[in-house]
């Protein structure tokens, strides 16, 4: 039997419920990386962050949990949550740890990335989803449609935002951002701080 982290020291103490608790457990997650322990409770209190994380630190599940955490199943309307990545193999990964720490279908998320037929994307669009996980360009294009509303988002999140400058997708950020509401909380994590991240993170 694995020793147990005492009560202070695990998920709950971080302010994550009992539900999302048991399912970390039943994923072996023992006890939070120093990342999930330094950002988690303020994500839960809704305070916009800009974090430096490498990938392997345990950042996808310090932006997933708090975002799981706030969403009560059922009640499909528009999206609450959106988080933009550079690269459609990150989106897919992000959508399954959505997926995964989400009771595995109890919170709707759907990964929309270009290369894949985008009539897809928009059925599981019109099904009402809570969590949207898209690439830039594809985002733009579903927005452009009709099929993507950001009026309700609550929290944005930039995932690897310095990647997301490289490959040339300011402009559809800037366009994603003029239509979320005002009053959101916004995360941005970067392996890297180079000048224009850091601009980008103040705005
Ligand atoms: P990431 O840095 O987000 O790419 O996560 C790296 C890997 O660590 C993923 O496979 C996660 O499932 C896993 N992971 C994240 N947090 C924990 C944790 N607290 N305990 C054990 N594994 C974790």
């Amino acid at each position: 039997m694995s020793s147990q982290p005492a009560p202070e020291e695990g998920f709950a103490s971080l302010g994550l419920g009992s539900r999302l608790c048991e399912t970390l457990a039943a994923l072996g997650y023992e006890e939070p990386t120093p990342i999930q322990r330094k950002t988690i409770p303020r994500l839960l209190h809704g305070v916009d962050l800009v974090g430096q994380a490498a990938t392997g630190t345990g950042k996808t599940a310090a932006f997933a949990l708090p975002i799981v955490e706030a969403i009560e199943p059922g009640g499909l309307t528009a999206p609450v949550a959106l988080i933009v990545t550079p690269t459609r193999e990150l989106a897919m990964q992000v959508s399954e740890a959505i997926f995964t720490y989400g009771g595995k279908g109890d919170i709707k998320v759907v990964p929309i990335y270009g290369g894949q037929p985008i009539h897809r994307q928009l059925q599981a669009l019109r099904r009402g989803v809570h969590v949207v996980v898209a690439t830039p360009g594809r985002a733009i294009d579903h927005i452009r449609r009709g099929a993507l509303a950001l009026d309700d988002i609550r929290t944005v999140v930039l995932d690897e935002a310095d990647e997301m400058l490289d490959l040339g997708f300011l402009p559809d950020i800037e366009k994603m951002f003029a239509l979320l509401p005002p009053e959101r909380q916004t995360l941005l994590f970067s392996a890297t701080m180079p000048a224009q991240t850091l601009s980008l993170a103040r705005r």
